[in-house]
């Protein structure tokens, strides 16, 4: 069984989740396919498909206008919330301590993170990849519990680029190596129908997380199909 997680980032309507939880109800699978949705479409029939959030507060409730708590995501059945995107890293200045912070939270309530590392071109440039990729990871992921981590270079993120099969062997092979505890590996960056069955055959992957090519069926059907 492998992971293949969508991530439909700041993208869906009610029409578009309803067809796509419709088509993936039809679908035989020994993969475990988990959407996660926008805040907005957590809500609502799900029609047995597991549902994941793409980011959640690092505080449990309060004075924090427009954040949504793991409590909360728990209440309207999410079962996984990405934490620690690089798009969240990015554009939101979330550090390692923060992605911690909000990995802990889910876990307390009964959500399983999926937290995301990966390096930039500069630093696979200058060599750095297995030295960033491992501090990111030692210093994001929670003391206990399940979760699972995302590789995912961040120049590899939506820009049909995807790093060589020796490379992402390195690299997941490193964080196989400094967990603490064994926990399911992910790649993400650029992933295709083309290239899912590749990629998910090299050791130490256990799964995808898929964003461009989640937001369809006609594109996200066949990577799951393509996945054995
Ligand atoms: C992502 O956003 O996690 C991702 C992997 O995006 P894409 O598949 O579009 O590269």
């Amino acid at each position: 069984m492998k992971f293949i997680i969508g991530n439909w980032k700041m993208n869906g309507s009610k029409e578009e989740k309803e067809s796509m939880l419709k088509s993936l109800k039809g679908l035989k699978t020994k993969n475990k396919v988990v959407l996660c949705l926008p805040f907005t479409l957590l809500c609502g029939e799900n029609h047995g498909i597991t549902i994941g959030a793409q980011d959640v507060s690092n505080h449990d409730n309060g004075a924090y206008t427009g954040d949504i708590s793991a409590k909360m995501l728990k209440d309207t059945g999410a079962e996984y919330v990405i934490v620690g995107h690089s798009e969240r890293r990015l554009y939101h200045f979330e550090t390692n301590e923060i992605v911690k912070q909000k990995a802990t939270m889910a876990i307390k309530n009964g959500i399983i993170p999926i937290v995301c590392i990966g390096e930039t071109m500069e630093e696979k440039n200058s060599g750095h990849t297995i030295a960033v990729i491992k501090k990111m990871l030692l210093e994001s992921i929670p003391d206990s519990g399940e979760y699972i981590v995302a590789y995912e270079p961040r120049w590899a993120i939506g820009t049909g680029l995807t790093p060589s099969e020796s490379e992402i062997v390195t690299a997941v092979k490193s964080v196989f190596d400094a967990l603490p505890n064994p926990m399911p590996i992910l790649y993400g960056g650029s992933v295709n129908a083309d290239n899912a069955q590749d990629i998910v055959s090299i050791p130490y992957v256990d799964g995808l997380l898929i964003g461009g090519a989640s937001l369809k069926s006609d594109t996200f059907l066949p990577i799951i199909k393509s996945v054995k």
